[in-house]
């Protein structure tokens, strides 16, 4: 008997946003638009996306003792994310800083703050949440040998699923816990280095399943996805949609797709369910303002 579908293990961020006719030069000062603070972080991201379907979830990350990481606790439990997990102090709530020009590019300064403070400890600490999820769900925006430690706790029959983001080389150790190792295209290059002479992504899968992974997902955008076993490559197709703002719709995949594996379903029908995931959230503006409940899904 599991307390939850997924625990994700990651980051929490405040998205500080401020759009600007143009990006300051060194030295100047350019005035911009009302601030806007939006609760982000690629681990809070997920652990919202899979409650918002409907999944019991919850999240192992670290915010400071202060107002960013108090907005990011309410938005979490307003989403029914389990905070138990969510560790408070050592370091101010990790924050993007966000610039938006008028022809929509963005400028984005990372402070990690508290994210870069979570610790193998704090995961040793956590040990009886990975005895009560099913799946754990982990990306790289908090240190690698935290992630490393994760695997390392997963009890033999969770299923662990990894979105290397931002990409860099990891542990053997890492790969061959991932069932699958999930990576858009600027992931799948990073990681795949020189070796990444085929502008075909069926051949990156192939090439990132031989590096140990059980499993692997290259997800294409607009174009759906790939998913590759030791079966072979079969191709997800996406759902056609009005794409207004792709911010996080990787987030809202890889944790539909961690929540679905959980409840049984085999590689290639889980995949399929979370690009209609997917689809959804960038029918809506920002990210996890932007996740669909599982009959908004449906209804796709
Ligand atoms: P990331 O956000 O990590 O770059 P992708 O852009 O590949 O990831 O998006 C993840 C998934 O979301 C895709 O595999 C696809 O299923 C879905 N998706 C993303 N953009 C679109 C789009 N424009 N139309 C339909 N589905 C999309």
């Amino acid at each position: 008997m599991y307390d939850y579908d997924l625990l994700v293990v990651g980051s929490a961020n405040a998205d500080l946003v401020i759009d600007v006719e143009r990006r300051p030069a060194a030295g100047e000062t350019v005035l911009g638009g009302d601030l806007a603070v939006h609760p982000g972080g690629k681990g809070a991201n997920q652990a919202v996306a899979a409650a918002r379907l409907g999944a019991d979830t919850a999240l192992l990350a670290r915010v400071g003792d202060d107002g960013h990481g108090r907005l990011l606790l309410d938005s979490l439990r307003a989403a029914d994310v389990d905070t138990v997990g969510v560790l408070v102090g050592g370091a101010p709530t990790g924050v993007a800083l966000i610039t938006v020009d008028p022809s929509g590019d963005n400028s984005i300064v990372v402070s990690p703050g508290a994210n870069a403070r979570l610790t193998p400890g704090d995961v040793r600490a956590a040990g009886s949440l990975f005895h009560a999820s099913r799946v754990v769900s982990a990306q790289l925006e908090v240190p690698l040998e935290t992630v490393t430690e994760v695997v390392r706790q997963l009890p033999p029959d969770a299923r662990f699923v990894l979105n290397p983001s931002p990409p860099r080389p990891l542990p053997a150790e890492v790969l061959a816990a991932c069932d699958p190792l999930i990576v858009n295209e600027h992931e799948a290059r990073v990681l795949l280095g020189d070796a990444c002479v085929s502008e075909e992504p069926a051949d990156w899968a192939r090439l990132l399943l031989a590096r140990g992974p059980r499993s692997v997902v290259v997800t294409l955008g607009a174009q759906g996805a790939l998913v590759c076993d030791s079966s072979g490559v079969t191709r997800v197709p996406s759902v056609k949609v009005d794409a207004v703002d792709t911010t996080g719709a990787g987030d809202a995949f890889t944790a539909a797709l961690a929540w679905r594996l959980g409840s049984g379903a085999a590689l290639a029908e889980a995949a399929g369910y979370a690009a209609r995931v997917g689809a959804a959230a960038v029918t809506r503006r920002g990210a996890q303002e932007s996740y669909p409940t599982a009959r908004e899904v449906e209804s796709l």
